[in-house]
């Protein structure tokens, strides 16, 4: 068999010493910022609007516009009365490859329902964001559309989603120590889904 030699390149004085390499770099550099200090100036002005300048992207005050099949924090669709539309089929917490998502059915008020959730929870510290669960659903009862992308907390306990949370995606419990006690329930009353944080007195947040 043939063999190919290979020489090593040897590096000259200059390229040793580092220093062309190192101006070379500052000279690209410099170039950017003074490019997109001249045209950022002439924008506030109103001149040359035409010619995008580097922008910075003022985070979190300032977010970049999602894609729409970004998948963020979940949420629970529900149907017109204001209950969920899961019925408790259990497919996506068997598909869930992390087995994050928790469900408890229980049997529907309506006799035209079979079942419906009245625990579902989401531990977002193990979630890896497949969107699994979003596809195996038959119901379109869960979905990844939420837009919601700081899910941060101090504590293990507060990165569950219960089903409150899932059914309102402005409701968050807060995300310093939780003292809730898990799982959370909820069950249908006069056609709403009534669970029990209103009764410890949970202080909510929005993102
Ligand atoms: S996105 Fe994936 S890992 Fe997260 S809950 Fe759904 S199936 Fe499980
Ligand atoms: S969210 Fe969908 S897949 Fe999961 S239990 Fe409910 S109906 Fe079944």
């Amino acid at each position: 068999m043939a063999v190919k030699v290979v020489k090593r390149h040897t590096p000259t004085f200059w390229e040793k010493i580092y220093i062309p390499q190192i101006l070379c770099g500052l000279k690209i550099t410099s170039i950017h910022f003074f490019r997109n200090l001249f045209l950022h100036t002439a924008h506030l002005f109103g001149l040359m609007k035409d010619r995008s300048a580097a922008a910075t992207i003022q985070y979190p005050e300032e977010q970049r516009p999602l894609m729409s099949r970004y998948r963020s924090r979940h949420r629970l669709t529900q149907r017109d009365d204001g209950t969920p539309r899961c019925v408790g089929c259990m497919l996506c917490e068997t598909v869930c490859p992390a087995k994050c998502i928790t469900i408890v059915p229980d049997e529907h008020p309506d006799p035209h329902v079979e079942k419906y959730p009245i625990r579902f929870d989401i531990d977002l510290g193990v979630c890896v964001y497949c969107g699994y669960c979003v596809e195996v659903c038959p119901e379109d009862a869960i979905r990844m559309d939420t837009g919601i992308l700081d899910l941060a907390a101090y504590s293990r306990e507060a990165m569950q989603l219960d089903i409150h949370e899932l059914m309102n995606p402005e409701l968050r419990k807060p995300i310093g120590d939780c003292d809730l006690d898990f799982p959370h329930t909820c069950e249908i009353h006069d056609g709403e889904m009534k669970g029990d944080w209103e009764s410890v007195g949970v202080s909510t947040h929005e993102h």
